[in-house]
């Protein structure tokens, strides 16, 4: 069967899906519509678990072509025009039995909210889900209820931004108002630096933005601490904490490449109910009731400071954590509830922890040496390359791709960091400078 990871910028791997029920079964009428941006790390994933749970799946996504018919159908929209994107899809929808829909990433779950509305399905209101993808929205949601976020500004690149960046107070976080992934996200510490800082978010919110998101950058005060990120579930308004990651690397800037997420969290108990309850706030403030949530806080000064709060569930390839750690795919989880089916949340089992690979590096990849070394490392689980040889290599702010993840499973969250740290020393990316070729010239990139 064909990848269609390669073919069509999908990143489906036919070979990982279970095999699709053979007969209908109790569930077999059902239609999942995923809504999904091209090349998501997510679908995958929920595929596997639409699948295992004998449901159909329709991708609903702007590549040009469908999956192969026997993995899952498929739907063009024009997912920057919500209007037409809701239209074609109502209209597939006429002659489905459509029961849940599903947005995966940050760009869709506005999209899926809209969709779930008009077809009067468990959905998060329109508002709700916008809330929670535009930071500066929800940072002046949050702070008008009283929640505690960074003090912030939002600069207008439509006109002189030098008057705006001298009212700021450094060091600062300049970030697009509508991206995800730490894209675009940079600290700056002066003055000096946050023109130029503000020149490069413009570049890249300008390949990935729509206009009225791309005139805006958020401007706020850089919040010292350690970081942890929270996953939950929400059902009728009620939120259910599955797992609190922390970071043990510290994420101090310019840029805030993510790398590894170990649970349970370290934090004492206070802490993590001060953080489980400023999470339920803002999933209030915002009117989220039903799905996936992953957030980020800042602990600093002894209280947790929210940095997002996304009506998503982790990203990248991470949340086969849950699989590692519960026996349970998480994606399985939020069909359940988007389908109103009965589900129990199972416990973590055991400390998991994922490394996300950092590319420190610009260029051509090449090749990643001591796979099968970091794999044979105590409790590491697997090492999975999310790229190809060949692949251009982007590091942040600009690039949005993950190099690869290491998943690791341990007695406790001590070892479990342990065993990342042992697996990645093991591991050795080759990577050669890209040649980019110009008009008359050709000239080496990064
Ligand atoms: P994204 O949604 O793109 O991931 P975030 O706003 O969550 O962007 O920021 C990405 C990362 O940047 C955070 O996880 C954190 O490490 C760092 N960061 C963002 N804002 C702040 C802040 N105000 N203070 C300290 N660190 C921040």
């Amino acid at each position: 069967m064909h990848c269609l990871w390669c073919r069509w910028g999908l990143r489906i791997k036919p070979r990982r899906l279970p095999a699709a029920p053979l007969s209908l079964g109790r569930y077999g009428t059902r239609d999942i519509f995923l809504v999904t941006p091209p090349a998501s790390y997510r679908t995958q994933a929920y595929l596997e678990a639409a699948i295992r749970m004998g449901c159909r799946t329709r991708i609903i996504s702007a590549g040009e072509h469908s999956l192969v018919p026997e993995i899952a159908g498929g739907v063009q929209v024009p997912l920057d025009d919500t209007d037409e994107a809701v239209r074609i899809v109502l209209a597939d929808a006429r002659a489905r039995n459509v029961r849940a829909v599903v947005g995966t990433d940050d760009s869709t779950v506005e999209l899926a909210s809209r969709i779930a509305a008009a077809l009067d399905l468990k959905h998060n209101p329109v508002a709700a889900s916008r809330a929670a993808r535009r930071k500066d929205e929800s940072r002046a949601a949050l702070a008008g209820a009283g929640c505690t976020v960074p003090p912030f500004r939002v600069l207008d690149t439509s006109v002189d931004l030098a008057p705006q960046v001298h009212k700021l107070e450094y060091p600062v976080v300049l970030k697009p108002v509508a991206l995800s992934g730490s894209r675009g996200v940079i600290r700056v510490d002066e003055v000096a630096g946050a023109l130029a800082a503000c020149r490069r978010i413009g570049a890249i919110a300008s390949k990935a933005l729509d206009p009225d998101s791309r005139r805006w950058i958020l401007a706020e005060q850089y919040i010292e601490g350690p970081e942890v990120a929270v996953e939950g579930l929400l059902a009728a308004g009620r939120l259910t904490i599955l797992a609190v990651f922390d970071k043990p690397d510290p994420l101090v800037g310019p840029y805030f490449e993510e790398t590894l997420y170990v649970t349970p969290s370290r934090l004492p108990a206070h802490l993590l109910l001060a953080v489980e309850r400023e999470l339920e706030k803002a999933c209030e403030v915002f009117g989220l009731r039903e799905g996936p949530v992953h957030a980020e806080f800042r602990l600093g000064g002894g209280a947790p400071w929210i940095l997002e709060v996304a009506a998503r569930t982790i990203g990248g390839d991470c949340a086969r954590l849950f699989q590692f750690g519960t026996g349970k795919a998480l994606e399985q989880l939020v069909l359940a509830n988007a389908l109103g089916e009965d589900y129990c949340v199972p416990d973590m089992k055991k400390p998991v922890g994922v490394l996300m690979l950092p590319t420190s590096k610009a260029g051509t990849l090449r090749r990643v040496e001591g796979v099968m070394a970091a794999r044979k490392v105590a409790g590491i689980e697997d090492v999975v390359l999310a790229v190809r040889e060949g692949y251009e290599l982007v590091p942040l702010p600009e690039g949005s791709s993950y190099l690869g993840f290491v998943f690791a499973s341990g007695d406790s969250a001590a070892v479990v960091e342990a065993a990342l740290r042992e697996a990645h020393a093991k591991l050795n990316v080759v990577v050669a400078p890209a040649w980019k070729a110009e008009t008359g010239t050709v000239r080496a990139w990064g």
